[in-house]
């Protein structure tokens, strides 16, 4: 198993953390600890740590912002890499921005306005990253990232690269190539935009930002809506529907304000929402018959 000695003797002087608590990496607040946390400042420093671990025979787990995850109270074990360091973008040609995929959407999103480019005001009060959104094919407001993204520089576990273009990203409904490819990376994704109106941009964002404000828990953390919308239906109007507005499993809680959040408010554990989810699936199976799906994701030995 990997060390934190190992990582400092092949000179690599990332920042990295033992046995780090998760609730501090999550959104949720929820998580035991890591074994290892690191992260790393550059791409060269993450492909040597990846070598490195794929030779100690190290189980490595990826994460962006921590936003869309439930990690388990036992935590995880082996290394969790971070990748908020890796987080430059970079003007390409006229219309196009290359973000690795530790800058947050909200960068991307502020980096496309700064250069009138239109394309991305959906992403920007989405709390992920460029690879976490990516993955997910992350989406608001009638925006998803597969109308901009076209092209992503990946690599495996063992550094070797590759490169997902257009339909190989396979992107549908939260969701994309990476789901059948755990040991695939996303480096970094290259963005193509439409020239804009700083003005009507910036105000599309403060729209989308009012009506969060307005209608999410953001006062809470959350990993944001726990499941997916079902075909025709919405998830959190069909909970709602069925009473569970306000229901809690010791600290996890359904919103008051949005039933497809479930809050933290106070002390929860992701056992609390495990059995939350559990409960809300089967009600809404009994009573709607729609079998709801996660869209958050679990991490760690349940
Ligand atoms: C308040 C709130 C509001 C939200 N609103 C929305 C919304 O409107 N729309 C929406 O789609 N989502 C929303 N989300 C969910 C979440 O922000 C998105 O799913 C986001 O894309 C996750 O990005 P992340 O960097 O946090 O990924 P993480 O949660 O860290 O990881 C998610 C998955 O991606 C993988 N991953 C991360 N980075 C990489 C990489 N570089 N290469 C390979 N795999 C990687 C991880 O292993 C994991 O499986 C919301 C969440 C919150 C808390």
């Amino acid at each position: 198993m990997l060390t934190r000695r190992d990582i400092e003797e092949h000179g690599l002087g990332m920042p990295v953390l033992t046995d780090a608590p998760m609730a501090e990496h999550t959104s949720f607040r929820i998580g035991g600890p890591a074994d290892l946390l690191a992260r790393p400042r550059n791409e060269a420093e993450l492909t040597a740590l990846l070598a490195i671990a794929a030779r100690r025979e190290t189980p490595v787990f990826l994460m962006g912002n921590g936003t869309n995850l439930l990690v388990s109270d036992a935590g995880i074990r082996g290394l969790v890499v971070k990748t908020g360091n890796l987080s430059r973008i970079e003007r390409v040609g006229e219309t196009g921005l290359r973000a690795e995929s530790g800058a947050t959407l909200a960068q991307l999103a502020g980096t496309a306005l700064d250069c009138h480019l239109a394309g991305l005001a959906f992403a920007h009060g989405i709390p992920g990253t460029v690879g976490g959104a990516v993955v997910m094919n992350a989406g608001a407001y009638r925006g998803e990232i597969r109308d901009v993204a076209v092209e992503t520089r990946c690599c495996d576990r063992w550094g070797a690269p590759s490169l997902l273009r257009g339909g190989a990203h396979e992107f549908g409904y939260r969701r994309s190539a990476f789901a059948a490819k755990p040991d695939l990376l996303a480096l970094s994704t290259l963005f193509l935009l439409t020239p804009g109106d700083p003005v009507e941009i910036r105000g599309e964002m403060d729209e989308y930002a009012r009506r969060r404000r307005q209608s999410q828990p953001l006062e809470y953390p959350s990993a944001g809506s726990v499941f997916k919308r079902p075909p025709g239906r919405f998830a959190g109007p069909l909970i709602q529907s069925c009473g569970l507005k306000g229901f809690a499993v010791g600290g996890a809680q359904v919103s008051e304000k949005h039933a497809g959040f479930i809050i933290n408010r106070g002390g929860a554990t992701c056992d609390d929402v495990r059995r939350l989810i559990d409960h809300i699936q089967r009600t809404v199976l009994a009573r709607e018959g729609v079998a709801l799906e996660p869209e958050v994701r679990f991490v760690g030995q349940a």
